[in-house]
């Protein structure tokens, strides 16, 4: 990797931004001069091959398209990068001077294609960018990042682009903000940047959705633009414009980790500490309401009664949502919580039916 990737790799936060697709030279040069003069863009993005979901769908220009590619980096001076799905993509990308390589949501879901792309990479010394998969299935994703390391590719970055669910939410692909955070805590060293175009699916929503990525920290934005949005040849209803980009990314408010004053410091972790105590507490009563559960289930298994009662759940379940949202607690919340927490009496109650009898 040479000097000016390596800085580009480690500067945060990194903006990516470009097409969903290449779609015509003169369409892939105008997005990438207009992108270039807002000054706020570190890297091009653009789909070259198209993993659609349903054939008939623009499935992407092909190895015709990286040139212009080419000559975009030469005009502006702004690195490339491409989503590779095979190893002859990787191939091509490598020959047409590509910078960064990323992995897209529908091939990480594939261990085989996964593998194939990392075969190909073997020896080659270019960072990988790899998208979460489309469901949401942390394994999948970390065992994509395993394969790229096992072959020995050094600089590897996350993309959290959402996740798909069935039924209709207000997202695209659902953000499952714990996800990404959970990947975090695994990699804690890795770049991880968020593609809000593909949560949203829309273009009202990106700015809320960029703003929360930073709030949570991460290092980075991948946001798809286009210089005719409503015409683009694949995702249209989620581009926006250069300038409308840039005016966006100039609202974004990037907090720092740093930590400045030692008054802040101070009562932050005094503010942390009360946290721990708290965390503590929960825990111990969540530990004393499991005992209480494991009484009911012998009591239960001694009267032959079965474990799961639904009314009982019910009945716990109004109690807590509504208490719960006179406190500020959502109902989403509640239900997410308590499902777990129940989920945890019924398996020490099964324990005590059949392990101890
Ligand atoms: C894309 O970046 O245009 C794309 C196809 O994204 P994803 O793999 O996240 O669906
Ligand atoms: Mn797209």
């Amino acid at each position: 990797m040479n000097d000016n990737i390596r800085s580009l790799w480690n500067k945060r936060p990194i903006i990516i931004s470009g097409p969903c697709s290449a779609e015509t030279e003169e369409q892939v040069l105008e997005t990438a001069q207009r992108l270039a003069t807002t000054g706020k863009i570190d890297m091009l993005r653009a789909g070259i091959w198209k993993p659609r979901t349903k054939p008939g769908m623009f499935e992407g220009i092909g190895v015709k398209g990286l040139p212009w590619l080419l000559n975009a980096k030469k005009q502006t001076g702004l690195p490339v990068t491409v989503e590779v799905a095979t190893a002859k993509h990787v191939q091509d990308a490598l020959q047409f001077d590509v910078d960064i390589l990323w992995i897209g949501a529908r091939t990480t879901v594939n261990p085989f294609s996964v593998q194939e792309v990392a075969d190909a990479l073997r020896g080659v010394d270019i960072p990988v960018l790899v998208k979460n998969p489309i469901n949401p299935d942390l394994e999948l994703w970390g065992g994509a990042i395993e394969r790229l390391q096992k072959v020995g590719v050094k600089d590897i970055g996350m993309i959290h682009r959402g996740f798909s669910s069935y039924g209709n939410t207000q997202f695209r692909n659902a953000p499952m903000w714990h996800l990404p955070i959970e990947m975090k805590r695994r990699f804690p060293e890795m770049l991880l940047i968020c593609d809000p175009s593909h949560i949203c699916g829309n273009r009202v929503m990106l700015q809320d959705v960029s703003q929360k990525s930073i709030d949570l920290d991460f290092g980075g934005l991948m946001i798809e633009s286009h210089i005719d949005p409503d015409n683009a040849w694949s995702d249209a209803k989620q581009q926006i414009t250069p300038e409308r980009l840039s005016e966006m990314l100039g609202n974004l408010v990037w907090r720092s980790e740093d930590i400045s004053s030692q008054e802040f410091i101070t009562a932050l972790a005094t503010m942390r500490e009360q946290i721990n105590h708290i965390d503590d507490e929960l825990l111990t009563l969540i530990g004393q309401r499991m005992k209480i559960a494991d009484k009911i289930g012998e009591y239960k298994r001694d009267n032959n009664v079965t474990i799961l009662q639904t009314n009982r759940w019910n009945e716990i379940l109004d109690r807590a949502v509504s208490k719960g949202e006179a406190l500020g607690l959502s109902k989403e919340f509640i239900i997410r919580y308590f499902d777990a927490v129940h989920l945890e009496s019924i398996s020490h109650q099964n324990k005590i039916m059949y392990d101890q009898k």
